[in-house]
């Protein structure tokens, strides 16, 4: 079976380190808030090329924080709008209504998946207040029009980067783009711990310093409380393997380019949509999308050749039990997207003959 992604192999790859990493946290006798995290913070904010990063629990609390501190700085009020696509990944829609804010859904592109930035004007109320740009798939969003829009109308712009580690636009990273961003080092994210792990990247001083705060229990100075806080720490021991793998991201993604590259040009089965890129640079390739109408029987077909897949995702957020209220939406590019998309193997560790081996088996599928 060629595993859509074999993590045990990724870690494998710098088991050595990242057993040392562990052994020097174990040795240091301090497992929260120190020295580990607070180097992994500098050097990812280096990676990112921001101010600052504030480590956190994982992904969903990043974004969910950022709206917090909002609030709590009064930029953002209960019952305030933000814009937010269709076809994202549930976390991001939790991380607007877990702060009582009122996610707005706006269709993607059917080509690069992300938000369609002409539709985003028309959802603009006087209480819209930010637009959480979702670089899905590891594909930045067009975050040029975005900005326009943006500056306009006076709105935040939050990046949901939790897919889109290193993905860049004209030299700028993915985490600098907008106002702030959240970050997942999930294990099966391009920068992935071995366990849960996330951060807010931003340049706004008072932000971070909010963050950072409203993660400790509210508290700045240990036992006084200026909010009423949570505690959403990335630990020393996630930090310190982070910090190893960050070394090697660079080069995951050039593999992961690489694969790309190959299925792009040789995958040719007019049933098969493959996906399209702005440029090279803007794209990570967090999953290799492709979209195909009879998606199960596609996937039944890969599954036989040993071929494992996963669909990113198979039911949007206003289709879910959990938004009832957004059920009698209807949004046909959304819809089509969730029938159609299915995820194809892809990660660093993927081997050369089993890249060719998925382009021979696809090229050969018949509807
Ligand atoms: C993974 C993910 C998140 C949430 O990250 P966790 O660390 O799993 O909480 C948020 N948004 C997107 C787009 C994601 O892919």
């Amino acid at each position: 079976m060629i595993k859509f992604l074999d993590l045990q192999r990724i870690n494998a790859q710098y088991k050595e380190e990242l057993q040392n990493a562990f052994n020097r946290v174990i040795d240091s006798g301090w497992y929260i808030l120190g020295e580990e995290v607070k180097r992994f913070e500098e050097e990812f904010a280096d990676y990112c090329g921001v101010e600052h990063c504030v480590g956190v629990a994982n992904g969903l609390d990043a974004l969910i924080l950022i709206f917090r501190a909002y609030k709590e700085l009064g930029m953002m009020q209960d019952g305030d709008e933000i814009i937010v696509p269709a076809n994202t990944y549930i976390a991001s829609v939790l991380a607007i209504s877990a702060n009582n804010l009122v996610p707005v859904l706006v269709e993607p592109t059917l080509d690069f998946y992300n938000i369609d930035p002409a539709l985003i004007t028309a959802h603009i109320t006087p209480r819209t207040k930010g637009i959480l740009a979702v670089h899905l798939y590891g594909q930045l969003a067009d975050l040029s029009a975005i900005s326009i829009i943006a500056q306009q109308h006076g709105l935040k712009i939050i990046e949901d980067a939790a897919q889109a580690h290193g993905a860049s636009k004209e030299g700028n990273k993915a985490g600098s783009l907008g106002d702030a961003a959240g970050f997942s080092f999930y294990p099966g994210k391009n920068l992935g711990a071995i366990g849960d792990g996330g951060a807010v990247t931003t340049n706004d001083n008072l932000l971070a310093k909010t963050i950072r705060a409203l993660a400790n229990y509210g508290s700045e100075i240990k036992y006084q409380n200026e909010y009423q806080g949570v505690n959403s720490r990335l630990d020393e021991l996630q930090a310190a393997l982070l910090a190893v793998k960050l070394k090697y991201l660079e080069k995951e993604i050039e593999r992961r380019r690489a694969i790309a590259n190959q299925f792009i040009n040789g995958i040719k089965n007019p049933h098969v949509s493959l996906p399209k890129v702005k440029d090279q640079n803007s794209h990570v390739w967090h999953v290799f999308v492709v979209r195909v109408k009879e998606r199960e029987r596609f996937q039944s077909y890969l599954t036989a050749n040993n071929i494992q897949t996963i669909i990113h995702y198979p039911i949007p957020p206003h289709q879910q039990k959990a938004y009832q209220h957004l059920n009698h939406l209807s949004l046909p590019v959304t819809e089509k997207i969730h029938k159609e998309i299915i995820s194809l193997p892809i990660s660093a560790v993927l081997a050369d003959k089993d890249v060719e081996k998925i382009i021979a088996v696809i090229n050969s599928y018949a509807e």
